[in-house]
This record gives C-alpha cells, sequence and structure tokens, in this order.
C-alpha cells in the first residue's frame, strides 16, 4: 500500500479542495436556461396598481397568472382602511417591555407584528392603507393613469383617493382581472427550489376562510406587494451608519407622556386634533399634506419640522396656513417637550406626529430569495435597474422606485419583466447587473443623493421609463406628461395649499401640447410676475424644470 508522502496528502487535500470548490460554484453558478414556456405559471403578491397591471399584462402574455391580495377588493394603499383609534406610540417602548413578562401574545387576525424593526416596539394594528380621509392625489389624473385607461374627463385634474380606488376597481373589471385573484389570501413564504436565476418558487399562503397554509409551485413570482404599510419610526438606535434615519431619544419610552406620538399611517382626520398642539416630523408629502389639513382646527402655528430643506414658501406660510417650518426635531426631553437642532426647546406639545414614511418590507422572502432590505428599511439590493434581482430573473420587484409617476411606472416594469420571461429581453450576466448598479449608486453620488435615497428617481424616472419601453418596444411617456408633471411640481411648491385647483389639459405629446387655466394659475402667475418671472414661464420651463417630487402613492 502507498503510504501517503505529505505532499501527496497535501495535493490530495487540494484536489478535494478544488473539487469542493469547482462543486460550489458549479451549484453557485446560475445554469443558464431558457426562460419560462408559454403558459407558464406566475403568482403575483399584491393586487394594488402594480399588481393590477402585471396580472393583466402577464395574462396578455400568455402566462398562468394567479395573484395573492390579503384584503378582500383591489386597489392596495388605495382600498381606504377606517382607523378606530390611532395608535399612540409615546409609551411604546415600555408596553412593549410589559408584554414581553407575560404569555399573551396578540392574535395574528387582531394584530400583526410589523416585520424588522418595529417588532421591538408595541404590536402595532395591521393597517394596510395610508389613505386619510381627505386625501386628493398630488399629481394631475393625467399623467396617473394607465396608457390605455384615461381617467373619466368629469374629474377635476387633482381626484379623491375615492375616485383613484373606483379607477383601480374599473380597470380590474374592464380587463377581466379578478378572476385571477385570490382575495383575503396572505403569502406567508416565498422559497426556491434551486439556485438557477430561472428558480421556480414554493410559494405558502393562508386565508381568512380556511387558515391552514397551502404550498403551490410556481414557474415565477412577482412581488408587488407595495411600501406604505410598515411605519418608519425613529425610536431605536440603530446599528447601521448614520445616513438612515435618526434616532429620536425619548420618542416611545414615555418620557413624552401624557403628549401622545403618532405616525401618519394611521392618520385620517384632523378634527381629531381640534385645539391641540401638534408638531409634524418630516416633511415629505405626508408631512406637508397633513401639517396643513391639521392646522384648520389645532391651535396655531401647526409646527412642521424637517431637516434642511424648506418645503413651504417660508415667508407666507405660518401667515396664510398657519404652519412654521422649524427645525429637526431631534429629542423628546419631558413630558410634551421637545428639542430642535438648533437647541432651542418647545414645550406643551400634545401631539408628535411622525410623517417619517415607511420601510419596505417583504416578510414572505426566505433568505434564500437572496434580496436584502438595508439602510433601515429604505433599500431594496441587490436590484438591477431597481426591479430584478441580480440572483433570481424570476423574483422582479415592481414598485420600488419612489418620487416618480406611479402606475405608468409599474407598467412599464410590468412590460420589462413580462419581456424578461419570454426571452424577447435579454439580461445581461449577473456581474455585469452588478456594475450597473454601482453605476447607478455612483450616478447618484454625483447628483449629491445620499445612499439611503437609491431608489427615490425624481427626475431620473424619464430616463428610467423610457429605457424599459424601449427595450420592450412600446412607446416611452411623452413630453407633455413630464412638463404637466413639472409644472405641477413646481405649482406645489409655490402654494402647497392651492395648486389643487390648477386644471390640466393634455392634447398631444410634445412640450407644449398641454394647457391649463384656473384661478390658481392666475393667482401664482401674478405672484411669479411681482417676483420678475414671466406669467407663462411654467409652460416654457417646465420641461427643464428640476421637480423633484413625490408623486400620488
Ligand atoms: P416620504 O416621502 O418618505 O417622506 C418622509 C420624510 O420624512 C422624508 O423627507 C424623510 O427624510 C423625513 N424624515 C424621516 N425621518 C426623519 C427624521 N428623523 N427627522 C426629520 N425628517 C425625517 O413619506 P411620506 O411623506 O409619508 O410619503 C410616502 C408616499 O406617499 C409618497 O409617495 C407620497 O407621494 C405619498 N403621499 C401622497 C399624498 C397625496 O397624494 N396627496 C399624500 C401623502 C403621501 P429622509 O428621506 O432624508 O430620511
Amino acid at each position: 500500500m502507498l503510504g501517503w508522502q505529505p505532499e501527496l496528502r497535501e495535493s490530495h487535500a487540494l484536489g478535494l479542495l478544488r473539487f469542493g470548490e469547482a462543486l460550489r460554484s458549479l451549484v453557485q453558478r446560475p445554469v443558464q436556461r431558457m426562460p419560462l414556456n408559454p403558459g407558464a405559471s406566475v403568482a403575483v403578491i399584491g393586487a394594488g396598481a402594480a399588481g393590477l397591471v402585471a396580472v393583466r399584462i402577464f395574462r396578455d402574455a400568455g402566462f398562468r397568472v394567479t395573484a395573492f391580495e390579503c384584503s378582500e377588493t383591489v386597489g392596495g394603499t388605495w382600498n381606504y382602511q377606517d382607523v378606530a383609534s390611532e395608535p399612540d406610540l409615546a409609551r411604546a417602548a415600555s408596553r412593549r417591555l410589559e408584554s414581553t413578562t407575560t404569555t399573551e401574545t396578540p392574535s395574528s387576525e387582531v394584530f400583526r407584528q410589523v416585520p424588522e424593526q418595529t417588532t421591538r416596539l408595541a404590536a402595532l394594528p395591521p393597517v394596510q392603507s395610508s389613505i386619510y380621509a381627505g386625501l386628493r392625489t398630488n399629481l394631475p389624473r393625467q399623467v396617473m393613469q394607465f396608457s390605455d385607461a384615461p381617467f373619466p374627463e368629469h374629474l377635476p385634474s387633482f381626484i379623491g383617493h375615492r375616485d383613484v380606488q373606483r379607477y383601480m376597481v374599473d380597470y380590474a373589471r374592464r380587463h377581466n382581472l379578478e378572476r385571477h385573484i385570490r382575495f383575503g389570501v396572505w403569502v406567508q413564504r416565498v422559497q426556491p427550489v434551486s439556485n438557477d436565476v430561472w428558480s421556480r418558487y414554493l410559494v405558502t399562503f393562508s386565508s381568512s376562510k380556511s387558515p391552514e397554509a397551502c404550498t403551490q409551485a410556481f414557474d415565477a413570482v412577482c412581488v408587488c406587494n407595495g411600501h406604505y404599510s410598515v411605519p418608519q419610526i425613529p425610536a431605536e438606535p440603530y446599528s447601521e451608519p448614520a445616513d438612515g434615519t435618526e434616532y429620536i431619544p425619548g420618542l416611545t419610552d414615555g418620557t413624552f407622556c401624557p403628549g401622545v406620538v403618532r405616525h401618519s399611517h394611521y392618520y385620517r382626520d384632523a378634527e381629531k386634533y381640534r385645539d391641540l398642539r401638534v408638531i409634524c416630523l418630516g416633511a415629505g408629502p405626508s408631512g406637508v399634506d397633513i401639517s396643513l389639513e391639521i392646522a384648520g382646527y389645532a391651535r396655531k402655528p401647526v409646527y412642521l419640522s424637517c431637516r434642511a430643506v424648506k418645503q413651504m414658501p417660508s415667508d407666507s406660510a405660518t401667515e396664510q396656513y398657519g404652519v412654521l417650518q422649524v427645525p429637526q426635531l431631534v429629542a423628546v426631553i419631558g413630558p410634551r417637550t421637545v428639542q430642535l437642532a438648533d437647541g432651542s426647546i418647545l414645550h406643551d406639545i400634545d401631539v408628535i406626529m411622525l410623517c417619517t414614511g415607511y420601510r419596505y418590507s417583504f416578510p414572505f422572502l426566505t433568505e434564500a430569495c437572496g434580496i436584502s432590505v438595508t439602510l433601515q428599511g429604505r433599500v431594496v439590493t441587490p436590484l438591477y435597474r431597481h426591479l430584478i434581482p441580480v440572483s433570481r430573473w424570476t423574483l422582479p420587484l415592481i414598485g420600488i422606485p419612489y418620487a416618480v409617476v406611479p402606475f405608468p411606472l409599474f407598467e412599464f416594469q410590468a412590460r420589462y419583466v413580462a419581456a424578461v420571461f419570454q426571452g424577447r429581453v435579454q439580461l445581461p450576466e449577473m456581474n455585469a447587473m452588478q456594475a450597473a448598479i454601482l453605476e447607478e449608486k455612483q450616478v447618484q453620488q454625483s447628483f449629491g443623493l445620499l445612499a439611503k435615497h437609491f431608489h427615490r428617481l425624481g427626475d431620473r424616472q424619464w430616463a428610467y421609463n423610457r429605457e424599459l419601453a424601449d427595450a420592450v418596444g412600446v412607446k416611452g411617456p411623452t413630453l407633455a406628461v413630464q412638463s404637466v408633471y413639472n409644472d405641477a411640481g413646481t405649482h406645489r411648491k409655490l402654494d402647497p395649499k392651492h395648486y389643487r385647483e390648477r386644471e390640466y389639459r393634455i392634447f398631444g405629446d410634445g412640450p407644449e401640447d398641454w394647457e391649463v387655466q384656473s384661478p390658481a394659475m392666475v393667482q401664482l402667475d401674478a405672484k411669479s410676475s411681482k417676483k420678475g418671472k414671466h406669467p407663462t414661464r411654467s409652460k416654457e420651463a417646465a420641461i427643464e424644470t428640476s421637480a423633484e417630487f413625490s408623486a400620488g402613492l
């Protein structure tokens, strides 16, 4: 028998190591199979705007589509939900401590633990929608619609949330989509069956009718679960670096009591704030809208606490609207007392209204799906074109970009995904996808965007949509739409309370093919001319305007 020489042993060990490596790389390297066959099964998670348009496009592309929707109707966040009592987060941390000392766990039917960060806070009620009673869109309907489904002509440009919901119900009926949707069904788990980029998936779900979980295999899964249902609550120290959301000491540990802390996600009605002293934190679309609404009832001024950028015309905001913009709220330092970034202290505050946005959350995706949510819920990674996971091409996530016109963007994304599934669009190799993501990050940095704003497209949405449209051979967004979007954004900044009085008409595709006429326009243009601007400036310059505006939900 040949005795093993040390060097032989070494080379044998090396050989084994190499074999192991080769095996691992074989398993890890995606087998470049063909995309999906006609008639392949596709699951869609969610039947909001993104889910509906995905169902329609995938079905029309010849796939067998099943959508899972946890509520009993279509519409997603536009499906208004009453909230009997808005949860108070002021003692959330201590309530959580109390609840961990008992064996009582809230029933999943009544309370759903909000995933990730807030699992360490109190259990929050399972509210999917973040629509409040008085919400009107912050974009004209003329730019919001799906490509072949205009909103009814009799509606004003800025419409109420019920009209948007009705639009989606009509869209689903007209295209016979409801037959593909399973209502009242929660997806619990999505598990890939292989390491292949074209892997199939096992989808586990349960329904209110039969709580026993079922599992079904699909050739692809398209995630359209929305991202306005898990509130961002800046209440816990984070382990991640500074450019996420700041921690506000004292916010949820009882320090603020008897004052209350709320989140805009649960806000429904301004009247509840009658005669109260309110500070809204976060000056995104929710902060601006809600502070203006509340100012109609609350003690004036309502404080709007924001980072550096002012969201309202500061000279006139307090006088005209009853809203005073103040520096960022950095700490709760006592009962009903807060400290701002400039060191000033506000006393006798009854309510802190957090308008701090939302977190992406995909509690049903298993680790094997290879998708991470980083920077305190702000970034989903690694996604090629903010859409397709680098190593999971049959698991696209529609609707991740924000500060966009959402419905058309969902439609372009769905068309692109359908073309990828059909093999009409070839995706690049994984390393080229990674390189594209890196390049995108660098472009963003060059625009001064922070890493947490990776999915914020703003002005870049037009190029993004056009790239997707070109790839699949459909018409991209028109310059008229782009120009109207910018015009609405400009006027929103000039007069956040009255810009919705503008009525738009689009009559062609070109940058000049639209008009607006309304009392608000006359009033605002008069203001601009006082400042030496030409009254018709908005139309001519709108196409170039850098309107980094968040769009409708
Ligand atoms: P958002 O757009 O994410 O805005 C949240 C804001 O809060 C951001 O500016 C964020 O700044 C800021 N923020 C977060 N933590 C903060 C802190 N600790 N201190 C100071 N500022 C903080 O969320 P949103 O306003 O709720 O809007 C969500 C979506 O709903 C948007 O798509 C919007 O268009 C839509 N929406 C529509 C309407 C309408 O149609 N009428 C009304 C409301 C909302 P950073 O990003 O720098 O962290």
